[in-house]
């Protein structure tokens, strides 16, 4: 009877050693925590609840939708019930395992916390063996500091070119950039950094990459359209997605088509694996992006008299890169001869930088004010 004692306890003993956990840690904090691993039909999955409390997070179940809703590090991750994908941003994620629900409790799977640690939240969360150091100390509020505006093209790549007065889309875009440099020293509290100061060439990639180096808050792309059509006229702005429309396509080529000065691989570079990554990271900026480019599409119309061709998105590549919420605007049409006579007039660029100004402040006063 002993001897079987012994046994259930030494059994009992190694269940425990190797019951599964993660250890948690805090950065800047003596708080520590575990996160239990909960064994279900051989599978590794946490307890949404344990997630909830060592991220400090939020958890809300939606039964109407059968979703539940995590809210950690201020963004959301939506699990669907007995689905084995998990929605952020715009995109979604395979668990690889479903999700499972029992005495009302939420179950992820384990791989969650992968995801965690190289694609959704990578500053804050590091994960070694079963170690994970969690920096909510950093968890940065989004406050708009620096702001890299990026007159488009440059250097050999013109841009658009104007049918009557020859005027070139890189010269109007660098002008109205530097006026809107100017109008946010003067009147901002802001840091404003411009990705070429003079006509020079700029890969896309190295515009953003720029933008991500200063850690910037806001990209804002300078631009002047162009279509066939003589006639088409007017202001929009827009954000990062696959291009819907066939003229948002038409304007996304416009624009993409900067590549052909750039080295001979570089749309084997741009349509690369990292940019799913990149995708991804603005994604997280999506709402700020919309945000931004509805006040600065309104502005546009308003302090030019152009037409609202209103808000739009596409799949440019200038956009894909940068990590911080980010628009590009076509201020109006070169290939208008209407439009190209405004555009070469200073008193057009200025208000269009006025416009580009006070929708920055706008969205500024906003964000500062919620912090
Ligand atoms: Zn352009």
């Amino acid at each position: 009877m002993k001897k079987i004692l012994i046994v259930i306890f030494i059994c009992i003993n190694f269940s425990l050693l190797f019951a599964s956990e993660y250890s948690i840690s805090y950065v800047n904090s003596s708080r520590k925590d575990h996160l239990l691993v909960v064994k279900l039909d051989n599978k590794n999955y946490f307890n949404i609840y344990d997630l909830e409390r060592v991220f400090d997070g939020k958890v809300n179940v939606d039964t109407n939708l059968q979703r539940i809703i995590l809210t950690i590090f201020e963004k959301k991750c939506i699990f669907f019930f007995y689905s084995k994908w998990v929605k952020f941003g715009n995109r979604n994620y395979n668990l690889h395992d479903k999700i499972k629900i029992e005495n009302k409790n939420f179950y992820i799977p384990e791989y969650f916390i992968q995801l965690c640690n190289e694609m959704f939240f990578s500053e804050f969360i590091t994960l070694e063996n079963k170690n994970i150091v969690l920096n909510l100390s950093t968890m940065k509020k989004f406050l708009i500091r620096k702001i890299v505006l990026d007159p488009g093209h440059g250097g050999k790549d013109p841009g658009a070119v104007g049918r009557t007065l020859k005027l070139k889309e890189k010269d109007v875009v660098l002008k109205i950039a530097k006026e809107v440099e100017k109008l946010l020293k003067k009147n901002l509290n802001v840091e404003v950094l411009l990705t070429r100061e003079t006509d020079k060439f700029v890969s896309l990639r190295g515009r953003t990459d720029f933008a991500n180096n200063h850690q910037a808050d806001l990209f804002i792309s300078i631009h002047c359209n162009a279509a066939y059509s003589r006639k088409a006229n007017g202001s929009e702005v827009y954000y990062l997605s696959p291009a819907k429309s066939d003229e948002a396509r038409a304007v996304e080529a416009l624009e993409n088509d900067v590549i052909k000065f750039e080295e001979p691989d570089a749309i084997k570079r741009y349509t690369d694996l990292d940019f799913i990554l990149y995708d991804m990271r603005q994604s997280e900026h999506l709402r700020e992006s919309i945000e931004l480019a509805n006040m600065t599409q309104k502005l546009l119309v308003n302090n030019l008299g152009t037409k609202n061709k209103g808000v739009k998105f596409a799949n440019f590549y200038v956009l894909r890169g940068a990590f911080m919420p980010a628009i590009l605007l076509e201020i109006a049409f070169l290939s208008n001869k209407f439009e190209e006579k405004k555009l070469n007039s200073k008193s057009f660029q200025k208000k269009a930088a006025k416009a580009v100004y006070e929708s920055i402040k706008q969205f500024k006063e906003k964000y500062d004010k919620m912090n």
